[in-house]
C-alpha cells in the first residue's frame, strides 16, 4: 500500500538519477581501449547461451543495424577481446566467443564498479529497486514489440529437473528439446518468453 512517503517520490526523481548514473557510467566506458558499444557487446556475451551468441542474437539485443554490429564485432575482433568459430555441427552458422582477454577486461566493467555501491543499500531498497527496474524494462520491452532475453530459468519453455538423469542436465528446454546445466539455466537467451 502507497504511504505519504512514497507520494513524495516523483517520477522525475527517479528518471534524473537513471540518466545521471548512465551517463557518469558510459564516459568510463571510452577507457581501456574500448568504446560503449563494444563493452556492450562483450557484457551480452558473457551472459549469453550457446543458442544465442550469434552475430544475429546480438544484433537483436542491442537494437542496432547489422552494419554497426559488424564493424564492434571486427573491432572486438582485432583487439583480440572476441573469437570466431563455426557452431557445432552448423558450418554456415557463426559464434563469437570470448578470449581469456576479453573475459579479463571484464573484471574492470565500469558498470560492475556501480554494484558495490547497490550492495551498500539496505537488503529492502535492493528488493524494491530490482522490482521496481525490472518492472520498468519489461514495460519498455513490451511497448517496442522487443525480444526480452531473461534468464533461462524464468522462460515458460524451462523445466526445472526436467532431465535429471541426462549428464548435460539436470533442466530441460521445451522448445529446443535439449537438456540444461545449472550454468545454462543462469543464462540469457535470444529464445526466452517471460513464464
Ligand atoms: S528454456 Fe527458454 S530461455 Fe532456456 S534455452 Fe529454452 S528457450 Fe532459451
Amino acid at each position: 500500500m502507497a504511504n505519504d512517503d512514497d507520494d513524495e517520490v516523483s517520477a522525475e526523481m527517479i528518471v534524473w538519477p537513471l540518466e545521471r548514473l548512465a551517463r557518469l557510467i558510459r564516459a568510463r566506458e571510452h577507457e581501456d581501449a574500448l568504446n560503449p558499444a563494444q563493452w556492450e557487446a562483450l557484457r551480452y556475451l558473457d551472459r549469453a547461451n550457446g543458442f544465442s551468441n550469434s552475430p544475429g542474437a546480438l544484433t537483436q539485443y542491442l537494437g542496432a543495424t547489422k552494419g554497426t554490429i559488424s564493424q564492434t564485432v571486427m573491432a572486438l575482433e582485432r583487439k583480440g577481446f572476441i573469437t570466431k568459430a563455426a557452431r557445432e555441427g552448423e558450418k554456415r552458422s557463426v559464434t563469437l566467443v570470448l578470449t581469456p582477454k576479453g573475459k579479463s577486461v571484464l573484471a574492470k566493467d565500469p558498470w560492475k564498479q556501480l554494484a558495490g555501491g547497490i550492495d551498500d543499500l539496505g537488503g529492502k531498497t535492493r528488493r524494491r529497486l530490482a522490482k521496481g527496474l525490472k518492472e520498468l524494462l519489461a514495460g519498455e520491452l513490451k511497448r517496442g514489440k522487443l525480444k526480452s532475453f531473461g534468464l533461462c530459468a524464468s522462460c515458460r519453455f524451462f523445466r526445472e529437473k526436467g532431465r535429471s538423469a541426462d549428464s548435460a542436465g539436470p533442466h530441460h528446454c521445451m522448445l529446443l528439446n535439449l537438456p540444461l546445466s545449472a550454468a545454462d539455466s543462469q543464462r540469457i537467451c535470444v529464445e526466452h518468453e517471460p513464464g
